[in-house]
């Protein structure tokens, strides 16, 4: 993704990190308080998205703390520092005894490549195992273990990464499949067994437990205990990606791997952990975290980020928003259910707490509809609610917002969503010829777009244009 700017003599391009959202219209961002964004026309939108600004965009506790340590002292390298002491010790305490190394870094990829390294020298081990459809990460060690991004990059290391399928129990509940869990287990353990008979060696599974960049996939009850028993037969190391779902945003757990019963040996933490100030970590036990020699981070760790993760830890517990958190998202969940039974085009609600997954299929073919995704989404835009997508169909509806969100912004969030599906069934989901030949130059009536078995008409293949991987 690019932006112009216009200069007398030649443009300023710049390559933007990541896809805008709402990309024919982004938002002109003024500032952010709360679970609020502001634009430069004043407009102030509720931000149902944002899982970086955790505690609320800006909080001040957190804000006045980084303010604090900055005017202190900002950078440590090489000096022991009492608040990196402090929040270590804060962090650590959320966490089961066997975790009781941290390394501090600064963004969720900085922290998955380490993990990467520490899992390769603990086993000696060179392949990864990893999901379908997932993302890790920006850096070249984790371009090559996102499958998601393979169909725009493809790795250089493709015989040392393997793709097992994501087992989505939405899908397994509609499909009403019998000791469906035991089987997946099994295809997947055979998969990796495979590889060993090969004479590969597995160094470590690296997943989102709940898997927001797949759109939100939760694996069935019981299937990570079994994938994670195949991996260590393997002689590998399982890793869990905490960088979306981390800090209590899964409601009743503090970490979404302690929601399905399973101890991870390393896990990697990001976004969320500064609240949108950069800052991340890895956190292992003491004879994997030995297994490397030196670690070395210039900002790694700085003071100012210390303060700011400790604040929001402080905030977290002060607040009490794990707990609000469990109630908004059941209040939201319910609503969103019960939309479900109204609404044909909900193909299934996802995930708890404030993480939630709204899948969007076609209303009469009941396929991944992206068109009516992005048509939702626009549609919320306009009522000032701001929501993204994901998935490998760009059909799921993400709802990760700020912690702080309350019970009345539910209320809110589900009038106005039913306001929006309402207007679109009954406009017969007329809007879709349009989308369709604006996003891709091709034009199908909204009937037809899915009846059809060939490939250009598989919306996975044609629908490109939304590249969003945050
Ligand atoms: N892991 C997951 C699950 C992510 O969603 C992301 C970023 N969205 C990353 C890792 C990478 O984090 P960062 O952008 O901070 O490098």
């Amino acid at each position: 993704m690019e932006l112009l700017f216009e200069r007398e003599d030649e443009p300023i391009v710049i390559r933007r990190p990541c896809a805008l959202q709402f990309d024919s219209d982004p938002i002109h961002l003024a500032r952010a308080s709360k679970q609020y964004i502001y634009d430069t026309a004043g407009n102030e939108y509720l931000d149902a998205s944002n899982n970086t600004a955790h505690v609320g965009h800006c909080h001040p506790h957190v804000v006045s703390a980084g303010q604090s340590q900055m005017a202190r002292a900002a950078c440590s390298q090489g000096y022991v520092c009492d608040v990196q002491k402090r929040y270590l010790k804060k962090l650590l305490e959320t966490l089961p005894e066997k975790l009781s190394v941290c390394f501090l870094l600064n963004s969720g990829s900085e922290a998955n490549d380490l993990a990467l390294r520490l899992a390769r020298r603990y086993t000696g081990g060179d392949d990864i195992v990893v999901f379908e459809n997932t993302y890790h990460g920006n850096l070249s060690s984790l371009i090559e273990i996102s499958p998601k991004l393979y169909r725009y990059e493809e790795p250089r290391n493709r015989e040392s990464i393997h793709v097992i399928p994501l087992p989505d129990s939405c899908h397994i509940e509609r499909e009403n499949v019998p000791h469906e869990t035991d089987r997946l287990v099994q295809e997947a353990r055979s998969l990796i067994q495979a590889q060993v008979k090969r004479g590969r060696s597995i160094a470590g599974f690296l997943s989102e437990i709940i898997v927001v960049n797949a759109g939100v996939v939760v694996p069935p009850n019981g299937y990570y205990q079994g994938l994670y028993r195949a991996v260590r037969e393997a002689g590998g190391l399982c890793i869990a990606d905490e960088v979306q779902t981390g800090l209590g945003r899964m409601g009743e757990h503090f970490w979404a791997f302690q929601q399905h019963g399973v101890l991870p040996d390393i896990i990697t933490i990001g976004k969320q952990l500064g609240n949108g100030y950069p800052l991340a970590a890895v956190i292992t036990t003491r004879d994997i975290a030995d297994s490397i020699g030196d670690f070395v981070s210039t900002y790694g760790g700085n003071p100012v980020a210390c303060s700011m993760g400790l604040a929001v830890l402080e905030v977290i517990q002060n607040e009490q928003m794990q707990s609000s958190c469990t109630m908004v998202g059941y209040i939201l969940k319910e609503g969103l259910v019960n939309l479900k039974a109204r609404y044909s085009c909900i193909g299934s609600i996802r995930g708890s707490g404030l993480c939630l997954g709204v899948e969007i299929v076609g209303y009469n073919s009941g396929n991944p509809d992206p068109f009516t995704t992005n048509e939702i989404k626009d549609r919320m835009k306009a009522e000032k609610i701001l929501l993204i997508s994901q998935g490998p169909d760009h059909n799921v509806l993400v709802i990760t917002p700020p912690m702080c969100f309350t019970t009345e912004n539910a209320r809110r969030f589900l009038r106005s969503f039913e306001s929006v599906l309402a207007a679109i069934q009954s406009e017969g989901f007329s809007f879709k010829k349009v989308r369709t030949h604006y996003r891709n130059n091709v034009t199908t009536s909204p009937d037809s777009q899915y009846s059809s078995s060939s490939d250009d008409e598989n919306p996975r293949k044609r629908f490109r244009a939304l590249e969003d991987l945050d």
